[in-house]
């Protein structure tokens, strides 16, 4: 039974309010907010498997998995146990340990084009140092990143970015002085021709080109077949390091991520999210040629006080770890995929809502038009507008999407049949 709004959220609306006080919008991070769905955010209190629950009681089907590290779902019993193992030693020491070792092995198992792996405690911060090592390697300034792509929130990756900044229209970020991003050159996604031009238009300037390689940031965006090979090879030809951002897809689309899923190798990549298990982790890696610039073995400076600090770093590897021996996982995530592509777009349609569905793996997105989006120029205001709606009905039915329709939905392996027939019966209702 749907109660009413005004009695469905009255805990969620008190805190609200309350935070605005002290916190900027009410929120710590702004794609948290509503601003693009209207209303005010719910406020969470716990979750369990595939279920959020909110300070008012109300339960929700999971679909944002904190913005993606939750995929084996919430409080999986081998991470609850290595951060509670981790706990009684001790959270942090600012100098090395073993379980740090672990994990950078680990992960060279899972993608074994890595050489060197350094450890940070956010995506921004791996794709901000991976972006300064290039540039330190190549000795060249100039970068080329896409248009809705988003690497975080490092002064040089805001111009055109996805995420947070579309959902808000924020084109130009104040107090991101021009000379830093006088460098940033921008292609549109899939478009080879205009990255051709700016490697013309700049013969050994450019130190670096950064990708999301499956893009989550603009809804979720499969590249074009052979799109990745040829930027590989233009940057082979231009001396220009190859970065893929995969701090979204990254032990998320497959064991070795979208290199390993589409056979293209990388210079440098990025990690976040699913690397630290639901704690603050990130991490950037790739050949010794270039890591061996990065200090303290170089001269290209980069730290972090809680940098692979032993519990984040320790809920990494129990996450990983699962993800290693039953990599079964993968096959689970991608099938529930494929089945909400289709059952949505078959429901939708029959409902007469014009619909296309992009679904890679784990990562769904929703556009309401006919066009099949293959960039960020190709979304529609309009089809923002009618995701809002859905967002709220959905939401009202114990569904929880991103509150944007420029992001991607994430699976993890908690849904099951019972969570998807509870999402399909929601959106067989919305008109
Ligand atoms: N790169 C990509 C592809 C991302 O999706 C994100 C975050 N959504 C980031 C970088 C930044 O990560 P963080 O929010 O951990 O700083």
């Amino acid at each position: 039974m749907i109660q009413s709004v005004s009695n469905r959220y009255i805990q969620s609306e008190r805190m609200f309010k309350q935070a605005e006080k002290s916190i900027p919008g009410g929120v710590n991070s702004p794609v948290r907010a509503f601003k693009s769905v209207g209303g005010n955010p719910v406020f969470m209190k716990r979750a369990n498997g595939a279920f959020l629950y909110d300070v008012d009681g109300n339960e929700y089907v999971d679909y944002i998995n904190s913005w993606g590290p939750m995929i084996l779902g919430y409080n999986h019993k081998d991470v609850v146990s290595a951060i509670q193992e981790q706990l009684r030693l001790a959270t942090t020491f600012g100098a090395p340990t073993e379980v740090e070792t672990q994990l950078a092995e680990l992960i060279k198992t899972m993608v074994p084009s890595l050489d060197l792996i350094r450890f940070v405690s956010s995506g921004t911060e791996a794709c901000m140092s991976a972006l300064r090592l290039a540039r330190g390697y190549t000795k060249r300034n100039k970068f080329i990143k896409f248009s809705g792509c988003y690497h975080g929130h490092a002064d040089p990756f805001l111009v055109q970015a996805g995420s947070g900044l579309a959902t808000l229209n924020i084109q130009n970020t104040p107090g991101v002085p021009s000379a830093v991003t006088d460098d940033t050159l921008v292609a549109p996604y899939n478009d080879v021709a205009a990255v051709e031009q700016l490697f013309e238009d700049y013969p050994n300037e450019i130190a670096a080109l950064i990708i999301e390689p499956i893009a989550g940031n603009m809804g979720c965006i499969r590249p074009a077949d052979g799109f990745l090979e040829k930027l590989r090879e233009l940057c082979n030809t231009n001396g220009t390091v190859l970065i893929f951002d995969e701090v979204m897809t990254g032990f998320r689309i497959t064991p070795g991520g979208v290199q390993g899923f589409m056979g293209v190798e990388a210079d440098l990549v990025t990690y976040g999210k699913v690397i630290g298990g639901g704690l603050p982790v990130g991490a950037f890696g790739g050949k010794k040629e270039i890591m061996n610039h990065i200090a303290p073995l170089g001269q290209v400076y980069q730290a972090g006080t809680l940098s692979g600090n032993p519990l984040a770093v320790s809920a990494g590897y129990a996450t990983l770890k699962v993800l290693n021996e039953n990599q079964e996982i993968y096959t689970n995530i991608q099938n529930t995929g494929a089945l909400l592509k289709k059952e949505i777009h078959q429901i939708l349609s029959q409902n007469g809502i014009a619909n296309s569905i992009n679904q890679v793996g784990s990562m769904i997105s929703i556009s309401f038009g006919e066009k099949e989006i293959t960039n960020f120029e190709d979304i529609t205001p309009s089809s923002i507008e009618k995701f809002n709606e859905f967002f709220h009905f959905m939401l009202s039915h114990g569904i929880y999407l991103p509150p944007s329709g420029y992001e991607t939905w994430f699976i993890s392996d908690a849904i099951s049949s019972s969570h998807i027939d509870k999402t399909l019966t929601a959106i067989r209702k919305f008109k």
